[in-house]
């Protein structure tokens, strides 16, 4: 095979230009490593580059510059712009060049690309790209102004629907889990826009964002004033319950809002209940003296959502509650092994001990309704027993189930 060119460290020995009688005309690369030889044809550098083929491509040894195997058009001289480092990039003949060389071995690589084929390229990639980037960008930015003039929209929208009369309010029955009897009723507030039902959990907190909520629990407590009125001469012993936001329990006027629902239904003392999130107790001093005023006044309160949020168990104390809603979440464990499942039933014990009343909310199988009434729990709520329903629904449903309870004790 004829003399060695070059000798690397690692002892490999290369052959630059070797040919073979098998294939006249063409000169070969030999690597050699102690008696073991590969053969390496010229034109094949690094396979896996095959699949773009107007770039050119060579390998060259680092001992004397010369070139090993190459495809294309390369021009020996780049390699001397290797001054220093590993990497050199540079624009030379109407190509874009990259030379790079290997710290371990004594090789290197040039990666050469006509600028004319390069600027095809690019302009066939931005024949497709721009377009379709531009449309993209434009319904991005369409999307977003959408958005924000929603947003910004939310706070009059909300009192357009105020004033359209679009929201009306729907009862979830609360059950007495050892009787199965109806003792009371949630009130939910809906949302109908032309149709389309906007849940709660989103207008809810953009009404309390904007300051708005003041307006809505009023409305609430007018709907449930027309709906309700002179209800509880018929139904003494039942107890109907309304969602209050933070600010509403900050604000003296919330008292006078509850003194007319009282006076609209005909509410004695415990037939009307505050539900109120953890969220109103964070600062006691504040809620605190409203509260106390609205209990003071016959009006039970709860706990809503209990566990969710950030009430310290040493407040919970101080506070007057009457009820304490479990939330959903603990709920949807029972029966199911997960490790919280333990922590309902300390909510459980803890309530108990504070004397407090649960209602457990969300409850949506026998399982978990038996769990709930095995270890004390008095009231549940839940799609298992009534989903949240019209007024008049709610009325014609406890009507029926009197007239049968009278019925029992005629016989
Ligand atoms: P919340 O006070 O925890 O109300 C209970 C929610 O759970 C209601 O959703 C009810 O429909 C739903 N629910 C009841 N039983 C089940 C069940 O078995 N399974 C499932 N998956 N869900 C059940 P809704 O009506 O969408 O209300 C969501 C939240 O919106 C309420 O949560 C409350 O925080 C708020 N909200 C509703 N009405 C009013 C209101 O008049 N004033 C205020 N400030 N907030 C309200
Ligand atoms: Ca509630
Ligand atoms: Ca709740």
């Amino acid at each position: 095979m004829g003399p060695v060119d070059v000798v690397q460290s690692s002892g490999v020995k290369l052959r630059t230009d070797v040919k073979f009688p098998f294939a006249v005309g063409s000169s070969f690369v030999v690597v050699q490593s102690g008696n073991y030889a590969a053969i390496v044809h010229k034109d094949l550098p690094i396979d896996t580059a095959l699949d773009v083929p107007e770039v050119a491509l060579a390998t060259y040894s680092q001992a004397n510059g010369q070139i090993l195997t190459q495809r294309g058009y390369i021009d020996p001289l780049w390699i001397q712009t290797l001054a220093e480092g590993n990497l050199a990039q540079f624009v030379q003949d109407g190509h874009v060049v990259v030379v790079i060389q290997s710290e371990r071995y004594l090789i290197g690589a040039i990666v050469a690309l006509p600028i004319a084929q390069l600027n095809q390229r690019v302009q066939g990639v931005a024949a497709v790209a721009l377009p379709v980037g531009i449309l993209a960008g434009g319904v991005l930015a369409l999307a977003v102004l959408q958005l924000a003039r929603q947003h910004r929209a939310m706070p009059s929208v909300i009192r357009d629907g105020l004033r359209r009369k679009e929201f009306f309010l729907v009862y979830q029955p609360i059950v007495d889990l050892a009787t199965g009897a109806w003792v009371g009723a949630e009130a939910l507030l809906r949302w109908d826009r032309g149709g389309e039902l906007v849940p709660p959990d989103l207008f809810i907190p953009a009404a309390e964002e904007a300051g708005l909520i003041q307006i809505v629990s009023e409305h609430v407590v007018e709907l449930a004033s027309r709906d309700a009125a002179g209800f509880f001469q018929l139904h003494p012993d039942f107890h109907l319950g309304i969602n209050l936001s933070p600010a509403d329990l900050e604000d003296e006027r919330t008292l006078a809002l509850l003194d007319r629902l009282t006076e609209a239904t005909g509410a004695g003392k415990g037939n009307l209940l505050v539900e109120a999130t953890e969220r109103s107790f964070t600062d006691p001093k504040k809620a605190g003296p409203i509260i106390h005023r609205l209990r003071g006044n016959g009006i039970l309160l709860a706990i809503d959502d209990f566990g969710t949020g950030y009430s310290s168990l040493s407040s919970l104390e101080k506070l007057e509650l009457d009820y304490l809603k479990i939330d959903k979440s603990f709920v949807d464990t029972l029966g199911t092994g997960a490790a919280t499942s333990s922590v309902i039933l300390h909510i459980i014990d803890m309530a108990q001990s504070l004397n407090l009343k649960l209602i457990a909310e969300g409850v949506e199988t026998e399982t978990q309704a038996c769990q709930l009434r095995d270890r004390g729990v008095q009231l549940a709520q839940g799609w298992l027993f009534a989903r949240p329903m019209p007024f008049r629904q709610l009325l014609g449903e406890l009507e029926a189930r009197q007239g049968k309870a009278a019925r029992l004790v005629e016989h």
